[in-house]
């Protein structure tokens, strides 16, 4: 099918095509090029901003990057060797991104200021016909959902966060108009951003302020001993020696403590080594298992935090006034802006998309009935020819998304190819086939580091319920998604 009439708000033209994809993030650049690549039909990519790049695009905070090697965070087909090796920063992912745009020729397919308002699933004619909050409307026969898991920023409530009289953001919602030079800087959090940034804050600040909640395990930035950057090899071959590399973790976040002790064992002696203070070394060392929450990767986070300019605060927080942090034990510590570093709503994005199946169910609806459950992280019962990209239980721990993000594309691909092979219109997974994979996941969840390591992180909900992380190796996944099981869906 080809496009009838461009949408355009307010026109009442709908736009038709194959297949239409939301996000122009890792996600959706990752599928759009997929689709182009395999000659997959006509396809729209609907994005909200002006730009590509997803998280890429909306973190810009001082010091963001990729804790991955960029060879294994970046495409199969487009390897980011980068000169030197090692992680890219934030805007030479930006820059990858839309340098991948342009090359594979699919940003003229993607439609910007698009923000989606709505889906439904139209049982008769077998379409998705979907809406834009401004009004526009398109029709498609597949819907690729890539709006990503970590982009809607948690603020905590703090009593008088409101009346703080200074510049206050998060750290996906940098204000670079803010000149830090000189001021008193409070950063709450001590995550994968915050670690990041509080070096860069440090550096400028005339003093920084850090509230620690619960300290991060922090390994050396170096880990490949495989040295893959120094060797003269071809980005296909670093990038396998880096994939394999990361994998051995993934042996030891799924395994008994005992295989995670050497790597606590490297992490203590890097505190031991970075830290002379015992006091601070005692409140930055973890008291749970390595791997529990994202395991944080620099050499440059704790001497940061051992600068005299710099306190760990390690006191909650009780309250904010508008001009000062206020610690439980009383202690007021007069302050000029305050950096939330403090994570993001995990289930934001897809809870909040109506996305209307078979009888007028919305995906929403369905997870509040039975429970947020998947096919493989992409595909729900009752959701024909719908798929998600970094879906429920998708993420990794270990090693890089963009792996896990061409298994789904390759998988979606294959779905496609499966209903025209069959003469069908669509594809739906069969509940048991859903009910199957989800008891056989949350049963080798239950005794992985994330629920049994002893801390609390975004990746287990409130209930006790890992909806966030892929358990064990990569590569299962991708053997798993390879193909599109025809006994386990029912096409029509
Ligand atoms: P995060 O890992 O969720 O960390 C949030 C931090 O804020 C935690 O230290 C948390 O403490 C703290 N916090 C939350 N509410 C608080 C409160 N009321 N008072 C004090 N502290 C509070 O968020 P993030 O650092 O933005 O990272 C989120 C995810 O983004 C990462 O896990 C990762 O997947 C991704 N990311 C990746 C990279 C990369 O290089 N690949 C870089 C940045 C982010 P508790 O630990 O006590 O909850």
């Amino acid at each position: 099918m080809t496009d009838a009439v461009e949408a355009r708000p307010g026109t009442g033209a709908v736009r038709h095509s194959r297949v239409l994809v939301i996000g122009a993030g890792f996600a959706g650049l990752g599928m759009a090029v997929g689709l182009a690549r395999a000659g997959a039909g006509e396809f729209v990519v609907l994005e909200k901003s002006d730009e590509v790049g997803g998280t890429w695009r909306e973190n810009t905070y001082p010091g963001c990057e990729c804790d991955v090697p960029s060879v294994l965070y970046s495409y199969s087909f487009a390897p980011h060797r980068r000169r030197g090796g090692g992680r890219a920063s934030q805007p030479e992912i930006l820059d990858y991104l839309r340098r991948v745009s342009d090359e594979y020729g699919v940003r003229a397919k993607i439609e910007f200021g698009a923000e989606v308002g709505d889906g439904r699933w139209d049982e008769a004619a077998r379409r998705w016909h979907v809406r834009t909050v401004d009004g526009r409307e398109y029709v498609a026969q597949f819907l690729v959902v890539g709006t990503g898991a970590l982009h809607q920023p948690a603020l905590p409530r703090i009593p008088g966060a409101g009346t703080f009289g200074g510049p206050a953001f998060h750290s996906a919602q940098w204000d670079h108009s803010v000149d830090l030079t000189g001021k008193t800087v409070a950063v709450i959090g001590t995550g994968a951003s915050a670690v990041q940034l509080v070096p860069e804050l440090a550096a400028r600040a005339g003093a920084l302020q850090l509230y620690q909640r619960t300290p991060p395990w922090v390994l050396p930035r170096r880990t490949s001993r495989l040295a893959v950057d120094r060797v003269p090899v071809t980005g296909r071959i670093a990038r396998a020696l880096t994939y394999w590399n990361a994998e051995l973790l993934a042996a030891g976040l799924n395994g008994p403590p005992a295989l995670t002790r050497p790597l606590e064992g490297r992490a203590r002696r890097h505190l031991r080594r970075q830290v002379q203070d015992p006091e601070l070394r005692r409140a930055l060392t973890p008291g749970y298992r390595i791997g529990c929450k994202r395991i944080l990767r620099s050499d440059d986070y704790y001497p940061a935090l051992s600068l005299p300019g710099t306190q760990v605060v390690t006191d909650p927080i009780a309250e904010i006034r508008p001009d000062a942090v206020v610690t439980a034990d009383g202690t007021v510590r007069p302050v000029d802006v305050i950096v939330y570093a403090t994570g993001f709503r995990v289930a934001g994005p897809l809870a909040r998309l109506p996305l209307a199946g078979r009888g007028g169910v919305t995906l929403q609806e369905r997870w509040q009935r039975d429970g947020i459950a998947t096919h493989l992280g992409i595909t729900v019962a009752g959701l024909p020819n719908a798929f998600l990209l970094t879906g429920p239980n998708t993420g990794l721990g270990h090693s890089s998304l963009v792996f896990m993000i061409e298994s789904q594309v390759r998988h979606v691909l294959a779905a496609m190819a499966l209903v025209d092979r069959e003469g069908a219109g669509a594809v739906d997974v069969r509940a048991d086939a859903q009910a199957g994979f989800h008891a056989d996941l949350h049963e080798r969840l239950a005794s992985a580091v994330w629920s049994a390591g002893g801390c609390a992180s975004w990746y287990v909900a409130a209930d006790g319920t890992n909806h966030s992380l892929w358990p064990g190796f990569s590569w299962r996944y991708r053997l798993r998604t390879r193909r599109v099981r025809r006994r386990d869906h029912e096409l029509f």
